[in-house]
């Protein structure tokens, strides 16, 4: 069992580390526990009937159980798929009829709700585990023989069904094998070098591939310790870095501590890393932290289907704006739609090759055919560019792309200029139809409280700086920009909502 023996492997060596104070109820679990929990989640699992490839799907809020219950599911040879916590019944439904998972395991509260839709979707066993880690899974673990011997899965068998996180669409489920999870989390570890006397705050859900795959397997891997936090609460977090040495956020993690004043170099005197992905960080937001903390945060790239595909380096320039370089192992490349190589300094659509490659996507064959190259490069559908020392930055999504009057117009190019102005905060730019050009540029901005900004003075401030036909014939000044639980700007939304009615 590939995954599943190498995390074993690398934290059970770990005498009497801690695995977990779960910052809300004061739980701590030794890996020793961990371990013997997950082996009996194990075998309840394989009590029920579950199978080597049999999915088991769950949406339950992050605990130490649930985190055994995912270390049990690869144990049993079966494959976890997590499900958002936010989704509602119709969105469980969906997803349960997409993967056909043997067993659903839920929060309590919503089994009435979510029993019959699983059993309509042909799920034979329904089980709960709340927050505490109680539940009907407990429960059959208690009463469980554990599965002492795992499965035998080799790294190209399947350990996870993962959803991406519908920002551009409907959620694919990404087929992610053990060789893809353990090479990833193998390869952050070493080059974040995690050991055994870190501690990290973790306080991203573990639905998706930041706090699942990045968090939970890189900290393992090294056999450090886990401080589990349920929610995002900046007060909380800042408390913990006392006791930590590394956390992993998206950004808005990082805006919302600068907010707190006791942010200070002192507060932070016990930690060596912060990292920082799933969506761009600003650059006003690096040179604050830099400037509030000493430290600067260490942004990375990734995806539910690749994993991790760059990073900055531990030792070494970190250049704020950038997402590093390609991970050892990892090639990366530009190109455009046809393949041809991108000319060096341009955009171009960011192409990965490399042993973090997922299988597919679940069902949707055509889906990954157009995904994938004949010689196995994946596109990625994200335009990057590289500069001359090989740092990445992302530009925006190929959906994003606004084509206007025929040219290709990359959304940061705009935000970056819109960001720099006295007052603003932050800023999305996206097209919108246009009956001369095909699309035109939109952008909403969010400006700093208080600010006396107006849709003029951004656009005359821009102007000069700008060729024409990149200009923005429209200036939505917005509370906020919408946002999913992962802290990215949902620019379909934004199109939608700024859409002219015909
Ligand atoms: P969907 O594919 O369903 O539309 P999604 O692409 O947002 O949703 P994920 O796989 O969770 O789902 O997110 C991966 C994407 O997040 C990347 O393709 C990239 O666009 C973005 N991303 C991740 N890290 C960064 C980063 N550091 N800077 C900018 N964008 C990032
Ligand atoms: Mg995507």
């Amino acid at each position: 069992n590939h995954l599943a023996h190498a995390l074993r492997a690398a934290s059970v060596g770990q005498e009497g580390a801690t695995f977990s104070t779960n910052a809300l109820n004061g739980a701590v679990t030794t890996y020793g526990e961990l371990w013997s929990q997950a082996e009996a989640m194990a075998g309840a699992l394989v009590g029920l009937g579950v199978q080597t490839g049999d999915r088991v799907a769950v949406q339950i809020e992050k605990s130490i159980n649930g985190l055994a219950c995912y270390l049990g599911t690869l144990l049993a040879g079966a494959i976890h798929l997590p499900l958002n916590t936010g989704y509602p019944a119709a969105e469980v439904s969906y997803f349960l009829n997409d993967a056909a998972p043997r067993v659903f395991i839920c929060d309590p509260a919503k089994l009435d709700t979510l029993t019959s839709v699983a059993t309509e979707a042909g799920v034979t066993h329904v089980l709960t585990l709340d927050a505490d880690g109680a539940g009907t899974l407990t429960d059959a673990a208690d009463d469980a023989t554990p599965l002492a011997q795992a499965v035998a899965r080799g790294a190209d068998d399947l350990a996870a069904f993962l959803y991406t996180s519908g920002t551009t669409g409907r959620s694919k489920g990404a087929m992610l094998t053990h060789g893809n999870l353990a090479s990833n989390a193998d390869t952050l570890r070493d080059h974040w070098q995690f050991t055994a006397d870190d501690v990290l705050i973790h306080a991203l859900p573990v639905f998706h591939t930041h706090g699942l795959f990045v968090a939970i397997n890189v900290t393992l891997l090294a056999g450090g310790a886990i401080i589990l936090h349920r929610n995002f609460d900046a007060a909380a977090i800042l408390k913990d870095f006392s006791r930590a040495t590394a956390l992993m956020g998206v950004p808005t993690f990082y805006t919302r501590l600068l907010d707190q004043p006791g942010l200070t170099t002192e507060a932070c005197a016990g930690m060596r890393l912060f990292v920082s992905g799933s969506a761009p960080m600003l650059l006003d937001t690096h040179l604050k932290w830099r400037d509030r903390t000493g430290h600067t945060v260490l942004e990375r790239y990734g995806m539910t289907e690749t994993c991790m595909n760059t990073s900055n380096p531990y030792d070494g320039e970190r250049k704020p704006g950038t997402v590093g370089l390609p991970l050892p192992g990892v090639s990366l490349r530009l190109a455009g739609a046809d393949g041809a190589p991108t000319p060096p300094g341009e955009p171009g659509g960011i192409e990965v090759k490399g042993p973090n490659l997922f299988k597919g996507y679940w069902q949707m064959p055509e889906k990954t055919a157009q995904d994938m190259r004949p010689d196995g490069w994946f596109i990625t559908g994200d335009i990057g560019q590289i500069d001359a020392d090989g740092y990445v930055t992302i530009v925006g999504r190929s959906k994003d792309l606004i084509i206007s009057g025929g040219y290709n117009i990359y959304p940061k190019e705009i935000e970056a200029l819109i960001d720099d102005i006295d007052g603003v905060t932050e800023s999305a730019a996206f097209g919108l139809p246009d009956a001369d050009f095909g699309e035109s540029v939109a952008v909403a901005v969010v400006l700093d409280r208080g600010a006396e900004v107006t849709a003029d003075t951004i656009k005359d401030a821009i102007a000069p700086q700008l060729a024409r036909y990149k200009h923005p014939r429209a200036v939505h000044i917005v509370d906020a920009l919408p946002r999913n639980t992962m802290g990215k700007v949902q620019k379909n939304q934004l199109r939608q909502t700024f859409t002219p009615e015909a």
